[in-house]
């Protein structure tokens, strides 16, 4: 299997950077690219454009796939879920608690769709 490609860049994303993660996607909030979604690991991360290729119940992840998503999928798997011992803090912006540092995943995807739009604006970045 080829390695996979790390997600897209923003500067708001909370997620290793060199490693591709994965967007777990919900009934009611299908993953759209381009926006930045919670990941498996708990971060946030860019949604790619190429959905990801597994090879399904075998759970065979390219190379290049971040170890804690996978971790977390498999833990899917068995009805459990991974602990998050990351610190609470208060988001910069709304002040709500949030694991994700110094923006809450809110703030953060509002900041990342502004960054995006001037992006665009400007002719983009890729
Ligand atoms: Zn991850
Ligand atoms: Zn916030």
């Amino acid at each position: 299997m080829d390695p996979i490609a790390p997600n897209p860049h923003s500067p708001h994303a909370t997620a290793d950077p060199n490693t591709r993660h994965m967007i777990p996607s919900f009934i009611f909030a299908a993953p759209v690219p381009g926006v930045l979604a919670l990941t498996g690991c708990n971060r946030l991360a860019v949604v790619p454009s190429e959905p990801l290729q597994t090879a399904g119940e075998e759970a065979a992840f390219p190379p290049g796939m971040c170890d804690d998503c996978i971790a977390a999928w498999h833990a899917v798997q068995r009805g459990e879920e991974l602990a998050d011992d990351r610190p609470l803090t208060d988001c910069t912006s709304c002040e709500s608690p949030t694991r994700h540092g110094k923006l809450c995943a809110l703030c953060a995807q509002d900041a990342h769709d502004e960054w995006r739009g001037v992006q665009g604006a400007t002719g983009g970045a890729s």
